[in-house]
């Protein structure tokens, strides 16, 4: 279920439930800049581990980095940054907004017509998007520093390092999570685009001959993975760049997008960089980047295809994805049908009542299960109100500890997708909630 307000309750409840702030609310917020809250900081972390794992964990031959966000100025005049990361702007003479031109209906652009109120646009100008700050003391063109724009450079000027220390050979990756800043001037939709964001990057060291395959590769595992994630298919697409929308850097390019409530986007970029950035990074440091193979003795710049997600962005696609809101005995309940592998909370334990040592049953129970489980205790309110809270904020798992569990060593195990309960003995909970969360499969 989507709609024009889904939106806007997805950010309520963010809010609502600590998942994400506003940046600075108490002096009114700062434009598009937001902060992660407990849950909000758990499902980021879930996501990147995820992540982490499936690229590098399962993936012997890419290996981690993470490098500075402010590097030598060269490296942005080299990569291109300096010279080509702007966008078109274009101001209202009337009303004064600022638009970038590539959004603007086509009509309003050849009509120079302003689409807020209809005032006359100016011609468009290109607006460097990277953040400009100075080292040191003085600050002069000498000081110059940039906050990166994506992290993908930092992987670029370690290739050799990075190869040599890890005794890799082609083909090989680098992966990489971290901030990357963009001066944006739309930021809308809450956190879909921001200033401030965290990429999770993959750069994937090839033979030039061998492109087309490993882009291939990477393309339909990226697509495996957001289903492993737990996305629906359905809300997945591929969207190929026309020769209009590429880079400057890239050869070919394909969009991974998510159906978010309001409409298709981008979540993921799969790029052909081709030697474009090691060549330029050769010319501009007067070091050989070159890769020698020492089977054939071939000496060559290898290709890198790129696979750059967005974490923040992917916070927002696993929220969207996972809003729901049911009838249930009259009664709307909203639930989020996170996979359990990304819920910031997997288990939630409820002694029945507080008295007769039920409470402190529950509590040793919830201790035994938070080695493996992120756990939350909850005594307040009627049993039905406390599972509701949790599938608010998509605790895949409850257990309700009562009278019948001091006679016989068992507890309720409440499903929050079918909100279906069984009982199971205390001694096999864990192997259990391990076990369907293994077998989860989102239903619809
Ligand atoms: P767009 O055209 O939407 O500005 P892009 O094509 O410039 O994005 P890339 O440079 O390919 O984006 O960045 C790779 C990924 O980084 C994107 O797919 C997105 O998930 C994420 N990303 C890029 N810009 C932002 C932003 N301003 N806020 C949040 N995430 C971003």
């Amino acid at each position: 279920m989507a709609s024009a307000g889904t939106m806007d309750k997805i950010t309520s409840l963010c809010k609502r439930r600590g998942f994400i702030f506003q940046s600075s609310e108490i002096y009114g917020g700062l434009a598009s800049a937001w902060d992660y809250g407990p849950l909000g900081v758990e499902l980021k972390n879930n996501i990147k581990s995820f992540w982490w794992k499936t690229m590098t964990q399962l993936n012997s031959n890419i290996v981690g980095l993470d490098a500075s966000i402010m590097m030598h100025p060269r490296v942005w005049v080299a990569s291109g940054h300096v010279e080509n990361f702007t966008d078109p702007l274009v101001d209202c003479k009337k009303c004064k907004l600022r638009f970038r031109a590539d959004m603007i209906d086509k009509k309003n652009m050849e009509e120079h017509k302003c689409p807020e109120c209809g005032g006359e646009l100016t011609d468009p100008r290109n607006f460097n998007l990277m953040f400009k700050t100075h080292i040191g003391p003085v600050e002069d063109e000498g000081s110059i520093v940039y906050l990166r724009p994506e992290t993908a450079q930092g992987i670029y000027v370690n290739y050799k390092n990075v190869m040599q220390t890890s005794r890799q050979r082609i083909p090989f990756g680098i992966a990489q999570v971290g901030k990357a800043f963009r001066n944006e001037i739309t930021t809308k939709n809450f956190i879909f685009r921001t200033c401030e964001f965290e990429q999770m990057e993959m750069q994937y060291f090839i033979h030039p001959q061998e492109d087309e395959k490993w882009f291939d590769h990477w393309m339909n595992q990226r697509f495996q993975y957001y289903i492993d994630l737990g996305i629906r298919k359905s809300k997945l697409r591929f969207h190929e760049h026309g020769p209009d929308e590429l880079a400057h850097y890239a050869k070919k390019a394909f969009d991974i997008e998510y159906e978010f409530p309001f409409g298709w986007k981008e979540i993921e970029g799969i790029h052909n960089r081709t030697d474009f950035d090691l060549k330029q990074h050769t010319e501009y440091s007067g070091k050989d980047l070159k890769y020698l193979d020492e089977a054939t003795k071939e000496r060559f710049i290898p290709y890198i295809i790129e696979t750059s997600a967005g974490l923040t962005r992917s916070v927002l696609v696993a929220l969207s994805d996972a809003y729901d809101e049911e009838e249930v005995d009259g009664d709307t309940r909203t639930v989020l049908r996170f996979h359990p592998l990304i819920a910031p909370v997997t288990v939630g334990v409820f002694p029945l009542v507080k008295k007769d040592g039920l409470a402190d049953l529950a509590r040793d129970i919830e201790k035994s299960l938070r080695e493996e489980f992120t756990t939350f205790y909850d005594q307040g309110g009627a049993i039905g109100r406390r599972y509701r809270r949790q599938d608010e904020v998509g605790t895949p798992f409850c257990l309700t500890i009562d009278y019948q569990s001091k006679e016989d060593d068992t507890v309720t195990l409440r499903l929050r997708d079918s909100m279906e309960q069984r009982r199971v003995n205390i001694a096999d909970l864990t192997s259990r909630i391990k076990e369907e969360i293994r077998n989860y499969r989102r239903k619809d």
